[in-house]
């Protein structure tokens, strides 16, 4: 059975030996992946945990146990 590389349309063999399929190569699975991730990325509005890791390096103040009272005065 022959099938259609997703990434590059290219004819490839679909069989038990072929462990990237439907895609044709390792390397077609990849760059289909990697086109799927950026995608994932680039959804408005989702915070990532690197945006909160961010503000903390920022603010190094931020949960660094000063206590409130000395800081008021
Ligand atoms: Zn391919």
């Amino acid at each position: 059975m022959r099938v259609a590389c997703p990434t590059c349309k290219k004819d490839s063999e679909w069989s038990e030996g072929n462990t990237s399929r439907p895609f044709c190569s390792e390397r077609c699975k990849l760059i289909d992946l990697g086109e799927w991730a950026n995608e994932g990325h680039t959804i408005p509005g989702t915070p990532s945990i690197e945006a909160f890791e961010s503000i903390e390096e920022l603010n190094p103040e931020f949960g660094d146990g000063i206590p409130s009272e000395d800081r008021l005065h």
